[in-house]
């Protein structure tokens, strides 16, 4: 059986980061699965299609055959390198869009579950642990004030270059965060048997030991 962890929570709580240094702890694969609805959205709004029910099906089907290739830590759609272009506050709010579409969620699910290989995974999403590996031995939730989330995304963006404001990105990813907990289908909750994690006074080196000392328990 092919151990999975799953972190959970809300936009800019650090998931990501925590994710991705546990996955390299313990040499395993990683899988986010923000970047696959963030890539259909992506597909959905070069097709010029508009994000909502009336083409539901028609970006069902896209997600069901995403031409994307992850290479190192790029990603390629239909040979074109999207990485930067799919993490802008744009390209968040087009995912959390096309995410909301039930159709579009089962399109992915295949695809997400097609990760699990050895020697294990760790998953980084919504619904990691509610939905796409219900068995998973460890699921996180995790968890930061919207003041702190606000903060540490306007730090990642500004050292990019990117212009930003605190107000609006504060604005953004509570609207964000709104739509993902408020949706029909896997709304963003803890699953029952998460261990929730607080990391609002936490650096990412003490998140990554008390996951670590979680899974060895
Ligand atoms: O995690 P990230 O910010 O990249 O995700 C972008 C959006 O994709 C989220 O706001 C959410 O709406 C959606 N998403 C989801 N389920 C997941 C991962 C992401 O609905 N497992």
């Amino acid at each position: 059986h092919i151990p999975v962890l799953c972190v959970d929570g809300p936009t800019a709580s650090g998931k990501g980061t925590l994710a991705s240094q546990v996955a390299h702890r313990l040499g395993y694969h990683y899988l986010d699965s923000g970047a696959l609805y963030r890539i259909t959205g992506h597909a959905a709004v070069h097709a010029g299609l508009s994000l909502d029910v009336a083409h539901e099906h028609t970006i069902a089907r896209m997600a069901e055959t995403l031409p994307i290739v992850f290479h190192a830590d790029r990603v390629l759609l239909d040979g074109v390198d999207v990485t930067d272009a799919i993490r802008t506050e744009e390209a968040g709010m087009n995912a959390s869009k096309v995410s909301a579409l039930p159709a579009v969620r089962t399109a992915l699910v295949a695809l997400q579950q097609s990760f699990r290989k050895l020697p294990g995974l760790v998953a980084d999403g919504r619904d990691m642990g509610t939905v796409i590996f219900p068995d998973a031995p460890l699921k996180v939730y995790l968890t930061a004030s919207a003041a702190q989330r606000a903060e540490r995304r306007y730090k990642q963006l500004i050292s990019k270059g990117i212009p930003a404001t605190l107000p609006a990105l504060r604005a953004d990813l509570e609207a964000r965060d709104a739509r993902d907990s408020n949706r029909a289908v896997a709304p963003l909750k803890p699953a029952e048997d998460a261990l929730l994690l607080d990391n609002s006074g936490q650096s990412v080196e003490e998140s990554v030991a008390q996951v670590l000392k979680w899974w060895d328990e």
